[in-house]
């Protein structure tokens, strides 16, 4: 209503006005001399009113944000401009009138063409063509835009997002960039500051750079406007996850969870693939970052038997700060249960043990374990000894038997759905030897004798009678240990005794006679036995004991030997590639088999020559006095070693003889 009442004023107006133009057309066509002089007058007062509205000065406040303007009025503003030598170039706005002839400008704007200068400056105003100054206008210009250099320098800043520098007001009249090292970035104005996309400049995480901020005017030298050393951020890091590389999941896992050393980003950018397969699909997941946590939740069950990639790709932190390099796990899926390990080896196992068989994952509760394992050779009672476990009673089992333990395939797991596919067998065989002690050395220590087979024929092994001679006892203790594992296959007519340690108080002092400082070597009750005896050093006045036999060292040997009655009698010594013999029966015979088995010199008949002093109750000479057994006794290379390995053959065949 009101826009019409108005419309309809206006157009009472017009009316008015065109009738008074027509009454002035026609005095003017009446009176032709009149008017020439009346429009003559017109253009005169009006160019003169424009020359005073020209010379009017005014101030322009130049603004860096673009637009410097003040307003005045301008007649006919095309006609005036600045001269070619100004700083600045004059822009008349707010124009009415034609186009291309406008009568009246409302403002006058300034835009430089140089550099601006901080202070005031006059610029002119003349007519163009003429160059005649008419007027001017006052520029003041601000001091230019100063940038927050705290915003980079000294500042840990985000290599993956552009760098925001503030300023202390817009600028649009220059140009920044951003100088990092040698490279260089052109920065872009926004409100009050500059973004600079640093991003481009593929800096590093965690290191400080040469940095500068430079300014230009057009294409102006650039100045160096701030300079200093900035730091990029620390790269993100993985401070606890639910999930280890390398991970076996017997299980059916849902989720994982990770967390990071700051607050996440919204949208991590996570894949979780299928390895080892062609054209797998990723597996679905959903992933949700809360705080410094991130949760990927599997959206569907991953696949089993097979091997995956859960993929941290581009994770990035609040502050913009990312991994330092995409984080990979690589998992794999179980099948179904499989034997991970059994608790006895493949010898040795007591008679009456219980085995203990674990598997990779637990068996399904439902499973009756009885009805899918069995041993044969030796009986067993199976039953369940816990989630993956199931267990092998022995029912006793003679020495050396050899027996296998059992398991069918079809188990179901207890952690997910799968089924086991392969059988399972082991073998293995009950311990070939027993052990008793025949008596104790001066403090007390066990000495241990060691029985292989039941033959009728003995063959006896000792070592460690010098206690300084450690070596003799850890390969007689090598020997033992093989035939705890080996002894089913010693001729069937053979026993084997071995006592590693006749001289336990010496070996654990590293000294060569025995707690009573009695030279076990020397105490045997032969013809030559001596109190005092010879040694390398010299004498030893009760080297040789107080009486023959006199220590329980010896005398459990002694009685054991008696027991006996051994075929062949083999003690070690160290060190020197020897072998020494009794010269009983066929000692030298036999000492020259093991001998040249093992390649080391005889002393048979120079035993003393070669040792260097005279050897007074030895045991092998007491074998021969009273029992006519040959013995034999080697020099081991040093006196710390198990040359078990290297003497074996020629231990097999003393076995033999
Ligand atoms: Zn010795």
């Amino acid at each position: 209503m009101r826009a019409m009442s108005q419309s309809a004023h206006a157009c009472g107006k017009m009316v008015i006005v065109t009738s008074k133009i027509h009454s002035l057309l026609t005095r003017v066509r009446t009176y032709p001399r009149q008017t020439a002089i009346i429009a003559g007058s017109a253009i005169v007062g009006l160019t003169l009113f424009g020359l005073v509205l020209v010379n009017q000065t005014r101030v322009v406040d130049f603004s860096y944000d673009g637009a410097a303007c003040v307003n005045r009025l301008t007649v006919m503003p095309h006609l005036y401009g600045s001269t070619d030598d100004s700083s600045y170039r004059l822009d008349f706005k707010g124009l009415i009138g034609p186009d291309s002839w406008p009568l009246l400008s409302k403002q006058t704007c300034v835009e430089p063409i140089a550099q601006p200068i901080e202070g005031t400056t006059s610029l002119a105003i003349v007519m163009k063509g003429l160059n005649l100054p008419v007027g001017a206008v006052s520029v003041k210009v601000p001091a230019a835009p100063r940038a927050q250099t705290t915003d980079f320098i000294d500042k840990a800043i985000s290599t993956t997002r552009p760098l925001e520098v503030s300023l202390s007001s817009p600028d649009r009249i220059h140009n920044y960039n951003f100088e990092v090292d040698e490279q260089s970035v052109a920065c872009q104005p926004g409100d009050s500051l500059i973004s600079c996309d640093i991003t481009k400049l593929d800096l590093e995480q965690g290191k400080r750079y040469e940095a500068a901020l430079l300014r230009s005017f057009k294409d102006q030298t650039p100045i160096q406007i701030a300079r200093g050393e900035l730091e990029t951020l620390t790269p993100l890091e993985i401070v606890e996850s639910s999930i280890e590389s390398g991970h076996k999941h017997f299980d059916v896992p849902t989720e994982y969870r990770f967390k990071f050393s700051r607050q996440l980003d919204d949208q991590p950018k996570v894949q979780v693939v299928q390895t080892g397969v062609e054209n797998a699909a990723d597996i679905a997941i959903e992933t949700t970052a809360t705080g410094e946590e991130l949760l990927v939740k599997l959206t569907q069950p991953l696949p089993r038997e097979a091997k995956f990639e859960i993929r941290l790709l581009d994770i990035v932190g609040r502050d913009g700060s990312t991994l330092a390099e995409p984080k990979i796990y690589t998992i794999e899926t179980s099948g179904g249960p499989s034997v991970a390990g059994v608790s006895v080896g493949k010898s040795s196992v007591s008679p009456g043990s219980l085995i203990v068989v674990t598997f990779d994952q637990p068996l399904a509760e439902s499973i009756d374990v009885a009805k899918f394992a069995r041993s044969t050779g030796v009986a067993s009672v199976v039953r369940r000894h816990s989630a993956n476990q199931i267990s092998f009673q022995l029912q006793g089992g003679g020495l050396c038997a050899g027996f296998s333990l059992q398991v069918d395939k079809g188990l179901t797991s207890g952690s997910n759905s799968e089924v086991s596919r392969d059988a399972w067998k082991y073998d293995s065989r009950i311990v070939c030897g027993t052990s008793a002690v025949i008596g104790y050395s001066v403090r007390g220590r066990p000495i241990v004798a060691h029985y292989f087979g039941s033959g009728a024929t003995t063959i006896l092994f000792t070592g460690g009678i010098h206690g300084n001679e450690l070596s003799s006892v850890q390969t007689m203790q090598g020997w033992v240990d093989y035939l705890y594992a080996n002894a089913h296959q010693l001729p069937a007519n053979r026993k084997v005794v071995v006592v590693p340690n006749l001289n336990p108080d010496g070996i654990a002092a590293g000294s060569r006679n025995n707690a009573n400082n009695v030279n076990l070597g020397r105490n045997y009750p032969t013809a030559n036995w001596q109190a005092r005896i010879e040694t390398a050093s010299g004498t030893l006045e009760h080297g040789g004991g107080t009486s023959p036999g006199s220590e329980p060292e010896t005398k459990a040997i002694l009685a054991l030997t008696r027991q006996l009655r051994p075929r062949l009698e083999v003690s070690f010594h160290s060190q020197g590639r020897l072998v020494g013999a009794n010269k009983y029966a066929d000692s030298v015979s036999i000492g020259n088999t093991y001998a040249a088995t093992v390649g080391y010199s005889t002393m048979f008949y120079n035993a003393e020559a070669v040792m260097g002093y005279a050897m007074t109750g030895e045991y092998e000479d007491w074998m021969g006095e009273e029992m006519g057994i040959p013995a034999i006794l080697i020099e081991l290379p040093s006196h710390y070693g198990n040359y078990a390995s290297y003497q074996l053959p020629a231990l097999l065949k003393m076995v033999a003889i």
